[in-house]
């Protein structure tokens, strides 16, 4: 982190500003707004900051810059169009140990003065640190569009019921409420109409409400890696989370997206440690829901694919403890995306099976002879241990041994790895990968040769 975002509080503190121009009015404008103390030193002034002098809104210095102008003062923005004073001002300001923002001059500023959305008292900051201005300015133009004008009201009634709502004894609770006056529609309508006793009266009603005192369990399937291939869906659910619940196979990048102070229990295989067993992952969601909390049980690809998503919810249901299920993309789908592996084409493959390695047992018992059948799309999941066992079968049931395989390692990720061959390398091809891996087995693996724009991509940029 180059800069940190801060929030100061500068209002009645002295502040100097150095230059008269276009950009002197415009820093001067923001800091007028933040309600300053300020110092205009140039010795021309544009006739707006003249008329603001006049106001006495700001006081002139009408002279060259010298360092005494920095006695007492809390931050100093540099905005001339001589380069050399600019330094100056910033070469003193950090000998006195006062914030300086030279304007278009990251190099030289100890401060940056970021893109802002205005919805007082929220206020959102976007900052590249200098190296992208216009970058978040279009950044700040989205953000404007998306963000309702009422948020500003909402924040400050906020401010004013957190006394209030400190009185509310649970922690969860309290965070429940917050949560429900922030997503309130009619609420929302309120304020953006300025129906004061609306308004108020629907906060009186939330207040009055009883929390849930039972929690509840979403399973939520978190894709095969590409933190963009959560649905929306998931995020807010990620984004409401008390507790969550994850293995091994959900990415760093979808992690990051779980609200920050949600906690978080990893139940997937450490190195040289064994899995959590599936009965205590059901014991640990029973629990945390008794406990009130809203827990999300975050799995990669889709729940309900070689997830053990239903055996889980079965302890919830016997339970009695409400629940619901987002969906993911599963592994097949976004491997076969990502690798220009089209499951089924009508030159192709009429049928895609997804076949699962091992059952319960650790078995990999299937009907040879129906898998082995043309015109057909087989994806393996958890097939890296017995692939020589899929080969043999597949072969021995009359599948030929020159049938494309593609093994797809760590599929969407940037990491991603394809190993293409021929269905009679498949027992040595599986040990060119490392897990999760899925194997693909059809002729359209073939297709890749043209469609392969997720690898040719990284090819490109060097990944
Ligand atoms: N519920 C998951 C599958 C869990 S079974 C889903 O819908 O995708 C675990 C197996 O899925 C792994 O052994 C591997 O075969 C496959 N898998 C999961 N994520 C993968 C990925 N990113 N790349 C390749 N294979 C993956």
């Amino acid at each position: 982190m180059d800069f940190l975002p801060l929030f100061c509080q500068l209002q009645n503190k002295p502040v100097l500003i150095v230059g008269g121009g276009e950009v002197a009015v415009r820093k001067a404008r923001l800091l007028l707004d933040a309600k300053a103390k300020i110092t205009i030193n140039a010795p021309h002034l544009e006739p707006q900051l003249m008329s603001w002098a006049e106001q006495g809104r700001l006081t002139v210095c009408a002279a060259d810059f010298h360092p005494e102008l920095l006695d007492g003062k809390w931050l100093v923005i540099a905005a001339t169009n001589q380069p050399e004073v600019n330094h100056q001002v910033f070469h003193e300001a950090n000998l006195r140990q006062i914030f300086c923002n030279v304007v278009d001059s990251p190099a030289h500023c100890s401060a940056i003065m970021p893109a802002i959305i205005d919805r007082s008292p929220l206020m959102v900051a976007i900052s590249s640190a200098g190296a992208a201005p216009v970058l978040s300015r279009q950044l700040r133009e989205k953000l404007e569009a998306l963000l309702p004008q009422h948020l500003g009201q909402l924040a400050a009634l906020a401010g004013k019921l957190r006394e209030q709502v400190k009185l509310i004894p649970d922690k969860l609770a309290r965070r429940r409420f917050w949560e429900r006056l922030f997503s309130h529609e009619r609420l929302a309508c309120q304020l953006a109409r300025g129906q004061q006793q609306a308004a108020e009266q629907s906060v009186a009603e939330l207040l009055d409400e009883q929390p849930q005192s039972k929690g509840s369990v979403t399973l939520v399937g978190a894709g095969p890696g590409d933190a963009g291939l959560l649905t929306l869906s998931g995020l807010q659910q990620l984004q409401q989370a008390d507790v969550v619940v994850y293995d091994r196979l959900v990415s760093q990048a979808v992690l990051a997206l779980v609200r920050r102070d949600a906690e978080r229990i990893f139940v997937g295989k450490e190195a040289g440690r064994h899995c959590v067993p599936q009965q205590a992952i059901n014991q640990l969601l029973l629990e945390q829901a008794r406990l009130g909390k809203q827990v999300v049980r975050l799995k990669g690809g889709d729940p309900f694919i070689f997830g053990r998503g239903g055996e889980e919810l079965e302890t919830l249901a016997e339970a009695g403890i409400p629940f619901s299920v987002v969906p993911g993309i599963t592994a097949a789908s976004g491997c076969a995306a990502y690798s220009g592996i089209p499951l089924t084409h009508r030159d192709h493959a009429q049928r895609v099976q997804f076949i699962t390695g091992h059952d319960k047992e650790g078995n990999i018992a299937q009907e040879w002879s129906a898998l082995a059948a043309p015109r057909q799309t087989l994806v393996f999941y958890m097939g890296l241990a017995h692939a020589a066992r899929i080969q043999d079968a597949l072969q021995t049931h009359g599948m030929p041994g020159h049938t494309p395989v593609a093994l797809v390692e760590q599929g969407t990720q940037l990491s991603q790895r394809v190993v293409r061959g021929e269905l009679q390398q498949l027992a040595e091809l599986a040990r060119q990968v490392k897990s999760p891996s899925l194997i693909i087995i059809g002729s359209v693996v073939t297709l890749a040769d043209k469609l392969d724009w997720y690898g040719e991509a990284n090819a490109i940029h060097g990944i």
